[in-house]
């Protein structure tokens, strides 16, 4: 399984992160914490992932 890293902190995902739905998209954060960030403001972090698609 490839490592993945947080789109809020860049931190490296590990234990299968958190799955946040935002911007009808599922994005992978490293925890709750960056979970609150991504729900409070997914514009900004969603495109960081759009690579992915
Ligand atoms: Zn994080």
């Amino acid at each position: 399984m490839a490592a993945a890293e947080c789109p809020v902190c860049n931190w490296k995902i590990e234990n299968g992160g958190n799955d946040v739905m935002v911007a009808g998209k599922t994005l992978t954060v490293c925890c709750d914490d960056c979970a609150q960030k991504l729900k409070a403001d997914p514009d900004r972090y969603a495109r960081r992932s759009q690579a992915r698609d």
